[in-house]
């Protein structure tokens, strides 16, 4: 019946996606992506109230309360200018809908409809919640902070992200760890610049951050640890004849679990507190926790197995995460979850490229089957969880 109902919605979730693909907001300020989505919880007849500013959460209530499952889309687009073959483009210049959070705000709102058709059959609750910051600041923390998983108090979540690399209506999941956390340093080195002629009158910042990019590099394998660490930038110096004072390195650090985190921060910070001992200088480490990994629960996952193959959708088994980030884990942390992933590609459609490309395209049949899945899943854990 889900399915039916989903595919009936069909046009009117392309509508409200690519009504949302034209205004691609961040951080908080996704003013207009917010007063869309509560137009449309309103049309539905659904109540909400206001979390995080921008963030927008609404219940519904079932025929009983025993149980409450929250359904999360996170709806913020990414600075980055559209370069994209679709033929909506976003209307905001340098911004895009590049991670396809247009998508899941239209599969929730479709998934809420269904449900709300069906609240006097539903044993529980659904929480709906509209995440703002995914990409940036982090809006799930926020939402939680204020009281979103309280009355009624919540007992498993679920959360679908587009993958444009998979097959449309193909889900894809994985026990455990399904994202890494998107952990980043600074680390600047205080040498002592002088005339480029006399490097040892000198300790040049250049030299000893050449040494930290040496003995970071192929760290996973050194200490085996199941991790990524990656230098994004080295900068110093701004006369070719001086040696500086100074140089920055910054660089991103993912990790799978909360043990390697540890250990991987333990390892970076040491690394740099032997070079600095070594060439008796200063070297400050700067290293900025984000969002915990994405750690899916076992039970939860198969929750959406079953009602993926109620709904006719194929299953992908991932045998490892995605060392990208999500601050849905911020919801793992405390309920029982699961994060999985639909396939939005197909080639006969357009080219496919990954989330994050401005190149992004996506096939919107895959709209029904994501708000069908969200539904599903919804309806299936208040049945059996
Ligand atoms: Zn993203
Ligand atoms: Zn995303």
């Amino acid at each position: 019946m889900i399915k039916e109902m989903a595919d009936s919605l069909k046009n009117e979730l392309i509508s409200i996606r690519r009504q949302l693909h034209k205004t691609p907001e961040t951080d908080f300020e996704e003013i207009k992506t917010a007063a869309f989505i509560r137009e449309k919880l309103t049309e539905y007849s659904i109540p909400y109230f206001v979390s995080a500013k921008t963030g927008t959460v609404a219940v519904i209530h079932g025929k009983n309360e025993e149980k409450t499952v929250l359904l999360r889309a996170d709806i913020d687009g990414l600075p980055i200018k559209d370069e994209s073959n679709f033929h909506i483009k976003s209307e905001r210049d340098g911004f895009m809908h590049a991670c396809g959070h247009d998508i899941h705000s239209a599969c929730l709102l479709g998934a809420a409809k269904i449900l709300n058709s069906l609240k006097d059959t539903l044993n529980g609750n659904v929480k709906l919640v509209f995440q703002p910051a995914e990409e940036g600041m982090g809006g799930a923390l926020p939402m939680i902070e204020e009281g979103i998983l309280e009355n009624p108090c919540v007992d498993g979540a679920f959360a679908l992200h587009v993958e444009p690399l998979e097959t449309t209506g193909k889900i894809q999941i994985k026990d455990g760890s399904i994202m890494a956390s998107p952990d980043d340093f600074e680390i600047i080195i205080h040498g002592v610049g002088g005339h480029g002629a006399y490097p040892e009158k000198c300790v040049n910042p250049l030299s000893v951050g050449t040494e930290i990019l040496r003995e970071y590099h192929g760290i996973s394998e050194k200490y085996n640890l199941p991790c990524v660490v990656t230098i994004c930038s080295f900068n110093g110096g701004s006369c070719r004849n001086a040696i500086p004072d100074t140089a920055t390195i910054t660089g991103t650090a993912r990790s799978i679990d909360p043990i390697t985190r540890k250990k991987l921060i333990e390892v970076l910070e040491n690394t740099v507190s032997a070079i600095a001992d070594k060439w008796k200088i200063t070297i400050e480490f700067n290293f900025n926790v984000l969002f915990p990994p994405v750690i899916n629960n076992e039970k939860m996952n198969s929750i959406v197995q079953k009602s993926a193959e109620k709904l006719g959708l194929g299953i992908t088994l991932l045998n490892e995460p995605s060392m990208a980030g999500d601050d849905f884990s911020y919801f793992c942390e405390r309920v029982p979850s699961s994060y999985f992933k639909l396939g939005i590609g197909n080639t006969s459609k357009g080219a496919v490229y990954p989330i994050h490309s401005p190149k992004f395209f996506a096939d919107e049949d895959a709209l029904p089957l994501g708000a069908s899945i969200m539904a599903q899943a919804a309806v299936d854990f208040l049945d059996t969880f």
